[in-house]
């Protein structure tokens, strides 16, 4: 009788183990898992904890798994945006950081992120922000607590510019001091302080401003703003870490040299040329083209003193840098989906999705390279990007199947991250 009633207790308790490792599965109308480039139907995905341990037909439901039914839906990776500022707000943002402290920065931008989450960005790539402490890394660091719910999220604390370069306040008198919403540095020194601190308090990217903006106040894209030598002391600096580097480029010789001198990604990427595209294929680096922000600019800036610059000199180059990009998609460059989000209005990002199929790549293409593509980008292709066995269960659904109308993925119904419902059908 004992052994049989310790029996029975082993029993009840190994039932306990296995009934909190409970299994959920999401039947799928359509899968697109963005490892192939296939559309399945009749797949069911099976969650446990935060990973994806099962996909297959119906028959592997068992009766004890949890059932999300998503049979009129279509089911993707989560979306991974590379190029968002989470902190920056305003077309005058520039001053805009000034205004609130660092930890009303923090509580600002985590409502931020957390809309970013619900309509599909399971992660995203801070392309340096604007905070003169480090707000965006206490946002991630109180989300990877389990705090509150937000997106992964990766990249830089600041962008790196030169005195008077895209990340300057280029428009105030001589004697205020005023700390720049990028982070100034000037010669190889203060460029190797700079970037030892950025990595101290939590970059897992270095963001370099290589050349003028087209958003900021009284410097000029065309320039090439760093040294050669302090471009080569940066990106020593970071490798030596093992911190990869974004390069902020618009001139022609600065995203060249960007490629050449060892840079992951180049962000915008404006004035490429014939030799940029060699040089991305040859060196296998990531272009970041952040295309929608420029139709959006065209659409809003209009009347903006603030964003004039950037409206006018979208104006004009607008048709140069659409021919090149065209080029740089057929011709193979990694080409990944950045927004260049500062708190626009919602569902901004995934616009970039429809610039890059009117660019001239598949919807399929397109959904990669907002998924896998980007997933390569942040070397976390083992975790994320795609729905595989294994992986992370960040998964989003959308109504119509995106494939036939890739502005679907602006309304996106559904997203679990790790494993967790973060918005579900209504
Ligand atoms: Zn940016």
């Amino acid at each position: 009788m004992k052994i049989v009633s310790v029996v029975a207790l082993l029993v009840l308790m190994f039932s306990t183990v296995l009934r909190s490792q409970d299994k959920t599965a999401i039947i799928c109308g359509k899968l697109i898992t963005a490892e192939d480039d296939r559309v399945y139907t009749d797949r069911v995905v099976v969650v446990q904890g935060e990973k994806i341990v099962e996909i297959g037909t119906k028959d592997i439901i068992k009766s004890d798994y949890k059932i999300i039914d998503l049979t009129g839906y279509t089911i993707l990776p989560g979306l991974i945006d590379a190029h968002v500022h989470p902190l920056i707000y305003g077309d005058d943002y520039q001053v805009n950081h000034l205004k609130g402290s660092s930890a009303f920065n923090a509580l600002r931008g985590l409502k931020t992120v957390q809309n970013w989450l619900k309509e599909g960005w399971t992660s995203i790539r801070i392309a340096g922000d604007a905070d003169t402490q480090y707000a965006h890394f206490e946002i991630r660091d109180a989300i990877n607590a389990g705090l509150f719910d937000g997106p992964r999220i990766y990249g830089a604390g600041h962008y790196l510019s030169v005195t008077g370069g895209g990340g300057d306040i280029n428009f105030i008198a001589p004697e205020q001091t005023v700390i720049a919403e990028g982070l100034v540095v000037d010669g190889k020194d203060e460029i190797q302080k700079a970037i030892r601190e950025e990595i101290k308090y939590g970059s897992d990217w270095i963001k370099i401003l290589v050349t003028g903006a087209f958003m900021s106040e009284g410097d000029n894209p065309q320039n090439v703003q760093f040294s050669d030598e302090e471009l080569t002391a940066a990106i020593e600096e970071a490798t030596r870490r093992g911190v990869p580097v974004m390069a902020h480029a618009h001139a022609t010789e600065g995203i060249n040299k960007a490629i050449k001198f060892g840079v992951r990604s180049i962000e915008h990427g404006t004035f490429l040329n014939e030799e940029s595209i060699e040089l991305f294929l040859e060196h296998d680096v990531f272009l970041i083209p952040t295309v929608y922000v420029g139709e959006y600019g065209l659409e809003t800036f209009k009347d903006s003193k603030a964003q004039s610059k950037m409206y006018e000199l979208t104006k004009k180059y607008r048709e140069g840098y659409w021919k090149m990009y065209k080029k740089a998609i057929a011709n193979g460059v990694k080409i990944g989906v950045g927004s260049d989000n500062i708190g626009f209005p919602p569902n901004f990002a995934a616009k970039e999705f429809q610039a890059l199929v009117e660019l001239g790549m598949s919807p399929l293409q397109a959904i990669r390279a907002g998924t896998m593509v980007n997933a390569e980008l942040l070397m976390k292709e083992d975790e994320i990007g795609s729905i595989k066995v294994g992986k992370i269960a960040d998964l989003i659904a959308t109504k119509k199947n995106p494939i036939d109308d890739i502005s679907e993925l602006t309304r996106v119904k559904f997203v679990m991250k790790g494993g967790k419902i973060v918005k579900t059908i209504e």
